[in-house]
Parts: structure tokens; sequence; C-alpha cells
């Protein structure tokens, strides 16, 4: 398998996990399941689906739409993000979807940043306080621009693309290990490997932010992967969903994501059926467990059914922006 095969299956499980979880994301384990059963297919959002109302089967959200976002900037930037130009690009993808008329707009800790940048405050400070899961949803695209050769230079990408909005130890660290374990993936180095990255990278991220009160993300991923190993497809559900939890907040639905990708790791259909079917932040869990495993088994380990439809449904044409950040990743290593 060649790395751009694991660059794109980064992208595609991207964006096959967030589409799975789309009709879920926000409903409670209980509703998930009287509803839909186990989703293990795409589905249409309902009528009162709160955050994605009749949306066709196969949508792609926030999360995806976020990292082909950051992905052009990366891009256009030979590497580099500006804070600014990313948050003025973060308003005006949020104006678009507006003009649309979705209900998937801008979560707490962007929509707080922006309001503070608008009201003058520095970019250094507007992040001070985000400490959910946005900039660890649309990092993938830094793990694949920067290799696992030059961790400094990846966990400096990872800052710049998430300090204007998520400015905080746990925000960081959660983006360095989503970042660290796809650009892992992404040069073969194996799922335990990779995983391990993701929590060497998270420990390093977390000194890179604002203190904020909250469990460590490397040592949350650490203590997960060692308590779901051995369990069956429905303990790791039920420990995933009682007791690491699936909220916005960084430490549950990150920590969530590498939970299911070592717990299902060899089977990327499950680890996403799971993930959307937990309840909560589920296409966002979905869609970092799918950036994690797609890096590590390639587009053709993903499942080629919901892919196509996701491709179709959304027009994705993912393969330039890979292409994109592939040359990226060989001027920095
Ligand atoms: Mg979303």
């Amino acid at each position: 398998m060649s790395v751009r095969d694991r660059a794109l299956g980064a992208l595609s499980g991207l964006a096959v996990g967030d589409a799975l979880g789309m009709p879920t994301q926000s409903l409670s384990r209980v509703e998930i399941a009287a509803r839909y059963g186990v989703v293990d297919t795409l589905l249409d959002g309902a009528d009162d689906q709160p955050i994605a109302p009749k949306m066709p089967a196969g949508s792609i959200t926030d999360d995806t739409e976020q990292a082909l976002l950051l992905a052009r900037l990366l891009i256009e930037g030979r590497g580099t993000v500006d804070p600014l130009a990313f948050a003025a690009a973060l308003e005006s993808w949020e104006q678009d979807m507006i003009r649309r008329g979705s209900l998937d707009l801008l979560g707490p800790s962007t929509r707080r940043a922006l309001t503070r940048l608008h009201e003058g405050e520095s970019a250094d400070t507007t992040g001070r306080d985000g400490t959910t899961n946005g900039a660890a949803m649309r990092v993938a695209p830094v793990g694949i621009a920067f290799g696992p050769d030059g961790p400094d230079a990846l966990l400096d990408a990872v800052v710049a693309a998430s300090r204007v909005t998520h400015h905080t130890g746990l925000g960081i660290a959660s983006a360095s290990a989503v970042a660290a374990a796809v650009s892992a993936g992404v040069a073969g180095a194996g799922l335990p490997a990779a995983l391990d990255d993701a929590e060497r990278a998270a420990a390093a991220g977390a000194a890179r932010g604002h203190w904020v009160a909250g469990g460590d993300i490397a040592a949350r991923i650490r203590w997960v992967r060692g308590w779901v190993r051995g369990m069956t497809r429905g303990q790791l559900a039920d420990a995933v969903a009682d007791v690491v939890g699936t909220s916005v907040a960084a430490g549950e639905s990150v920590v969530a994501a590498f939970a299911l990708a070592e717990g299902l790791g060899d089977d990327p259909h499950a680890a996403l059926a799971t993930a959307a079917s937990l309840g909560g932040d589920t296409d966002t869990i979905a869609a970092i467990c799918g950036a994690v495993l797609g890096a590590h088994h390639g587009v053709e380990g993903l499942p080629q059914d919901l892919l196509a439809t996701v491709v179709r449904v959304n027009r994705l044409d993912l393969a330039p922006v890979v292409d994109g950040l592939l040359d990226l990743r060989s001027l920095h290593s």
C-alpha cells in the first residue's frame, strides 16, 4: 500500500465516519437504539434531527468540511496557517452554512473565539478556554502534510491550526494526538505504533496551550487503550458511552475515538458503526476514528459501498487535496 493510498484513506475515513454519525449526532444512545438499532449504514437525517434535519444519507458535516478548509489553507500557505486567515475562513464557512439553511454551525469554542477576535482580542488569547473537540476534528490534514520524523514541525503546525479557537492544553493535546496518529499511519507505522505516537504527541501538545482543568489527554488515551483491550464490541461500546463519555469535550469524544481505534482497529466498519451508535457527538467521534483507521488501513480498507455513496452525495474530490498535502509532506521531510 502506498503513502498516497493511506493519505487518501485518512480523509476518506474521516468523511465516512462523519456521514455515518450525521443522523445520530446529539441524540442519546437509548434513542439511537430505539430508532435505528446499530447504525452500520448511511441513514438520512430525520426531520427532527437537531443539527442535520432532512439531510440525505451520506452527507458529511462540519468535521469534514472544516478539515477540507484547513487543508486548502495549508496548501495555499505552503504548510503554514495564518490564524487570522483561518478565523476568517471559518466565519465565511459559517455564513455559507447559514445561507444553505443548515443548522450545523460553528461549535461553542470557535464561536466564542471569533466573537472575541471581533472585539479586538489577540489571536493568542481568543482560544484560551477552548477545550472542546473542534481542533481535533479538523486536524487530520496536518497529519498528512507533516511526516512523523519531524515531531516538532508537526506540533508547531497543530498549534498554528488550533490556537485561534482551542489554545488550551486540552484542545492542543487532543489535536496533536489525532495529527500524530494520522501522520504515523500515513507513514505505514502500524496501528499500535501510531497510537503510541498519539500519546506522545498529546503529552507534548498539552504544554503548548493555556492550562484549563481537565483530565490529561495523553494519560486518558494511555489508560483507555489498556482498559479496552480484549473487550467484546458490546463491552467496548458500554465502556466508551458510560465511562469515557461522548460529549463535545475533547477529554471525552477524542479519547472515545482512540478507544474505538484500539478496540476495533482491525475492522474500520465496525469501529465507525459503533461510534455512530454511542450517542452524543457521534459524527465527530466517528470522523476522528475514521481518519486514524483510514490512515492505517488505506482507502481500500474502508467500506467501499459507504465511501462511494459519501463521495457521490457530497461531490467529494479528495485526490487533489491529498496530492497537495503530500507535496507539503515531501518538503517537510
Ligand atoms: Mg459534525
